[in-house]
């Protein structure tokens, strides 16, 4: 066996692995990074954007079917069809093209990258079993290093009475399927199965969603998860809540479930998509042989995510929650520069999150509620998207932008929208809450019109008593 030795050792080529990667090789850090599956992890392969492909094809084909009825815009088409197996070529081909550039990207800032399964011996050496496309065509290696960042993610939770197979299937069989269903039943509310739910729905699936809790978007509030509910229930789309699901059916077509009376029912179905959460990947490579402290299933780490073991870093998803892609890669970036000697922290003001739901939905910040709960005197307001002329124009009037400012010096501590589209005004959001800005600020802020954008800076005049547009 050949050991090898390095500076900086990454095991998880994940957004959160990559950018620390690329960033350490900017700052001539000697890194290699050890990847089991492909480059780009679970956002770029199975995660973020494979789904928002697959939305953004099945808001394409219920566009074109809804033109096949009435339309307010005077547009009438035939009845569409869609070929399923090209709709995933094409999603395929996104994904081979980012996994494709961040290969690229390693290689242009000399990070070298051992395709293979790590097992950590130590804290500074880690073996590879190799596969085949490595250098050393399938020799285990043995890489020394000086630091060892974990970046080894998550892994879709299974339910012990449901397990995946056949036709119960998690995210990532969901991503790619080789038709649709008749009938889909999706075991979780949250904004996973919300998204694949809602995509499977504009393809044409029947589909029915159980979930444990009261309501869809449980993590949200009830406010923003309104519009939500309204347009699933348009899709035609079947919400069993409170309700939990206790087996596959007899035959095995479909689930058992408790319902809301507490009767049990069968939901029979071609198709199940379990999507009750991930939790970190902490098994099947030695980590437990480094007695890190845990928090819960995930790894402890402090602000600037080392662990409990000197040199031994932790970032993303295995690091518990939030798990975001975006998170995963600053903790990386900032990593790779403390270990390059730059004195850094990981204290973001503001975390964006997003459901790409039918509405979307951004959080950015403190909701209302939780300003409360930290003690804080706070403002807030919203603006409609009822009433902006670019929503309208874009038959998009569902949803509103709603700030949350201190009382004291007006400065915002938080952002909540839902509508279409608002994924696109998180920047803005971050933006604001990161500089410290002010409801004076983005009310003095001149606004491009016609956009949603304007009910943003609506949203905050109105907390300050004068919106012009309502
Ligand atoms: P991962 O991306 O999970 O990467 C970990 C990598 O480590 C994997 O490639 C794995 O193969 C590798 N690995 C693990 N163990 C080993 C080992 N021992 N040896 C070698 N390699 C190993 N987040 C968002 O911010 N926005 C979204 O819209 C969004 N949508 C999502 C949709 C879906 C369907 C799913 C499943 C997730 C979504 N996420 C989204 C979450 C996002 O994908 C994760 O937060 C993000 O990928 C975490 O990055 P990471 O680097 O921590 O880990």
């Amino acid at each position: 066996m050949t050991t090898q030795s390095t500076t900086l050792l990454i095991i998880g080529g994940g957004p959160g692995g990559y950018v620390a990667a690329i960033r350490a090789g900017q700052l001539g850090i000697p890194t290699m990074l050890v990847e089991a599956e492909e480059l780009g992890g679970t956002c770029l392969n199975i995660g973020c954007i494979p789904s928002k492909a697959l939305i953004h094809a099945a808001d394409a084909f219920h566009q074109a079917a809804s033109y096949s009825g009435e339309s307010a815009l005077g547009i009438r088409a035939g009845a569409p069809s869609i070929d399923v197996n090209k709709t995933v070529g094409w999603k395929d081909g996104i994904v081979k093209r980012l996994t494709g550039g961040v290969g690229t990207l390693l290689k242009k800032n000399k990070v070298k990258v051992v395709r293979g399964w790590a097992t950590i011996l130590d804290g500074k050496t880690v073996e590879v079993r190799q596969t085949a496309q490595g250098d050393n065509d399938g020799e285990p290696v043995r890489i020394r290093c000086e630091h060892l960042l974990l970046a080894t993610g998550s892994q879709p939770v299974e339910l012990p009475f449901l397990p995946f197979g056949g036709a119960v299937v998690s995210s990532t069989e969901a991503l790619s399927p080789a038709s649709v269903p008749e009938h889909l039943v999706v075991v979780g509310a949250g904004y996973i199965g919300l998204e694949l739910g809602t995509a499977y729905r504009k393809l044409g699936a029947r589909v029915s969603v159980v979930e444990a809790a009261g309501r869809v978007l449980p993590a949200y509030d009830d406010e923003l998860v309104k519009p939500v509910a309204a347009s699933l229930e348009r899709l035609g789309i079947e919400l069993h809540l409170e309700s939990s699901v206790l087996g596959p059916a007899a035959d095995g077509q479909g689930v058992r479930m408790k319902n809301a009376g507490g009767e049990e029912v069968t939901l029979a179905a071609d198709r199940v998509l379990v999507a009750v959460g991930r939790r970190p990947r902490t098994e099947g490579f030695g980590l437990e042989s480094l007695l890190l402290d845990m928090n819960g299933r995930a790894v402890r780490i402090d602000n600037q995510c080392r662990t409990s073991m000197r040199n031994v870093w932790a970032i993303g998803d295995l690091t518990g929650e939030p798990m975001l892609a975006h998170r995963a890669m600053a903790q990386g970036e900032m990593v790779a520069e403390i270990i390059a000697g730059k004195r850094r922290h990981f204290m973001p003001a503001a975390m964006p999150a997003v459901c790409f739901t039918d509405p979307e939905v951004v959080v950015v910040g403190l909701s209302p509620q939780e300003a409360v709960r930290q003690g804080l005197d706070c403002l807030s307001a919203s603006f409609p998207f009822a009433a902006n002329g670019r929503a309208m124009t874009l038959e998009a009037t569902d949803g509103f932008v709603r700030v949350v400012a201190r009382k004291d010096n007006h400065v915002i501590v938080g952002w909540q929208a839902v509508g279409a589209a608002v994924s696109e005004l998180s920047a803005a959001f971050s933006q604001s809450i990161e500089m410290g800005a002010q409801l004076e600020d983005i009310g003095g802020t001149i606004h491009a019109h016609p956009t949603l954008g304007e009910a943003v800076q609506e949203a905050a005049l109105r907390a300050l008593g004068h919106a012009l547009h309502i």
